[in-house]
């Protein structure tokens, strides 16, 4: 059974939600014209802002990191949203002598030794490129939801990021069943790897799956403390400070076992 049988269900608030996903969207798009980017991850709530954006035609380019060691899964969506949308996503690579001179140094499992390892390789296979990507530009939106972790407990809609670009969470408010009755409504694609209780998904070395009742990113680094759970794209002042703790829910129509 896949994540939308198991997950999407419309809430009350569902409406308003989308109404102001894209309110958010419009007025980003507006006050960075021609210099905000959504840096998409491929991952499921990212699929739904670009299709919000598609659906409202809003110029906002579309970029993403290819890290060189994403499931295949996630690579094939690239071409599928050109194919869907007609939009070309810019993709960002690291740099090759880094890798290479990072692999030779500590290995091809550097990230399971220690959390600076871990950090040193998201440093260049996400953080450089990333840089790249935001060159030149004022804004950038992502898919961060408040329900994803305690450390993205009080994400705002809008904050600015710690070089002092706008960044903008249009979803910060919606449910993980939002998130999957809009991929069903509108029939949006997304990374067959979450009908594998994968909900959070990054570089195939670092994700695994994960049980119900688990938090929502126990699958990233979980060999890691929860605190250290951010690659560095999302980290602010503050973020670790809020209790409140999130987890995947039980399924509307049955149970899922335990798949680790
Ligand atoms: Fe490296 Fe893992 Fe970070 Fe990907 S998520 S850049 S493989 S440490």
């Amino acid at each position: 059974m896949g994540a939308i049988a198991l997950y999407a269900r419309k809430t009350a608030r569902f409406d308003a939600l989308v109404e102001s996903a894209t309110r958010v969207l419009r007025e980003a798009a507006r006050d960075h014209a021609g210099t905000i980017v959504q840096g998409t991850s491929l991952g499921v709530e990212d699929m739904v802002i670009t299709d919000l954006i598609a659906r409202a035609q809003l110029p906002i380019a579309l970029g993403t990191l290819e890290t060189g060691m994403l499931h295949e899964q996630t690579v094939a969506l690239i071409p599928r949203i050109k194919d869907r949308y007609g939009i070309d996503v810019e993709v960002y690579k690291p740099q090759t002598d880094a890798v290479i001179h990072f692999v030779k140094t500590h290995g091809d499992r550097a990230m399971y030794e220690s959390i600076d390892l871990r950090k040193a390789c998201c440093g260049i296979r996400k953080i450089e490129p990333l840089g790249r990507m935001m060159e030149g530009r004022t804004a950038w939106i992502t898919g961060l939801r408040r329900e994803q972790s305690d450390n993205r407990a009080e994400v705002p809609f809008t904050e600015l990021d710690a070089q002092g670009r706008t960044k903008v969470a249009p979803l910060a408010d919606w449910s993980w069943a939002d998130v999957w009755h809009y991929v069903q409504l509108h029939d949006v694609p997304y990374n067959p790897l979450h009908d594998e209780f994968m909900p959070s998904i990054g570089c195939a070395p670092c994700t695994r799956a994960i049980a119900v009742g688990e938090p929502f990113r126990a699958g990233r680094w979980w060999w890691e403390d929860a605190g250290a759970k951010e690659c560095g794209l999302h980290t602010s002042q503050g973020e670790d400070d809020d209790p409140v703790v999130s987890r995947l829910p039980e399924p509307a129509v049955s149970m899922i076992g335990d798949r680790r």
